[in-house]
């Protein structure tokens, strides 16, 4: 089997919400994604999708998929989509980083192996490890008040984790963010103050002194690992790292320091499945739990999320995410849909999703044969 031609589309999602806020005052209202189609001469094509949370979060920028897109496409016409480790290391020699711009080609060489072989991609990446995995929600920062309302609603519609985005310009008004969060929940909810690197490290000791009685996950709370280490050794609740765990150099470095206890893995930050799944599978075998999700998408990015997070022990599989609900579009039919908190992957071959006719529109980059 051999890649064709590989196109990419343009897609904005905005936000039932209108607003997703997160530390030092950033936030977006429309979300840019781009979905990519990799077809094959076996007639089979598969979906990827890559969606930065804008180009402040990390070092990722939506229109840099599509130009790194049209840098990248030419060295894999003519490559087997189904022999993924050579895929992943083509791309790595054709370009080096962007993690990124390669998630949604590797994403579409899974959904390719998975419909050639008849499998859900859950089943290549180890198995049903769950039958439905738990999803957090995102509560976007706003005042504490609006916060715990939110807290309280989402509960409603049947999530039990929750994360708030702090790392705001006060320190004393996320310390009242989280303790009002915590207000609304129950025995057995999840509650997590993820502060996107957004303290610096006096604001977050004041901060985890201000709620070490609170019963909450202090996420990232630092730009830096050296100074979210600092933070760590200076609490005893509970610790999760994300925006610098960006592939298996760092996350090494941080089990070796016992720099965390749950790490978030998003799929694109690492560049696809490929590397997720083998940080997946080394935060298994050392006991770190995960949230598994990716730094935004649609329907494609929600599918491709389950499918990791369903292959993945239940003890460690801490949280992950539905994008598809927190955006207005659909984009594709088969993709993951919520209930009680909870979502599953499908039993279809591939990611199991289908692009709705007409979602896509014009392709704006198409490399490969006639
Ligand atoms: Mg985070």
């Amino acid at each position: 089997m051999k890649i064709t031609r590989i196109s990419a589309f343009q897609i904005d999602l905005p936000l039932k919400e209108g607003r997703y806020a997160w530390s030092n005052g950033n936030f977006v209202e429309v979300f840019d994604t781009t979905i990519v189609a990799v077809e094959t001469d076996a007639g089979i094509t598969g979906y990827g999708e890559a969606c930065p949370l804008g180009p402040a979060y990390l070092p990722a920028y939506a229109a840099g998929v599509r130009a790194g897109l049209a840098q990248l496409a030419p060295s894999l016409i003519g490559q087997d989509p189904r022999q993924l480790a050579s895929i992943n290391r083509i791309m790595d020699a054709a370009m080096r980083g962007h993690p990124y711009v390669k998630s949604p080609i590797d994403m579409a060489c899974w959904d390719i192996l998975g419909k050639a072989c008849g499998l859900p991609i859950y089943m290549l990446l180890g198995g049903a490890e769950q039958a439905q995995v738990a999803l957090y929600r995102a509560i976007s920062q706003q005042r504490p008040d609006e916060m715990a309302a939110k807290v309280k609603a989402y509960r409603n519609e049947g999530y039990r984790k929750f994360q708030l985005k702090v790392g705001g310009a006060d320190a004393d008004e996320d310390i009242a963010r989280i303790k009002a969060c915590a207000a609304m929940l129950e025995a057995g909810d999840i509650l997590v103050a993820d502060a996107n690197t957004g303290w610096t490290m006096h604001e977050a000791a004041r901060v985890v002194n201000g709620v070490r009685d609170v019963d909450v996950y202090i996420e990232q709370p630092c730009k830096s690992y050296e100074e979210c280490l600092t933070i760590r050794r200076r609490t005893s609740l509970p610790f999760v790292l994300d925006e610098v765990i960006d592939g298996l150099p760092m996350l090494l470095r941080g089990l070796q320091d016992g720099a965390m206890d749950v790490i978030n893995l998003k799929i694109s930050k690492v560049g696809g499945l490929t590397k997720a799944r083998q940080i997946r599978d080394l935060c298994v075998a050392q006991g770190v739990a995960m949230t598994i999700e990716d730094s935004w998408g649609g329907d494609i990015v929600t599918a491709a999320i389950a499918h990791l997070a369903r292959s993945t022990p239940e003890e460690f599989l801490f949280s992950a995410t539905d994008f598809n609900s927190y955006g207005t579009k659909t984009i594709a039919e088969g993709a993951p849909q919520r209930v009680n908190g909870s979502m599953t992957a499908a039993e279809r071959p591939g990611l199991g999703i289908a692009p709705l006719a007409g979602a896509l529109g014009a392709s704006v980059l198409s490399v490969g044969s006639l």
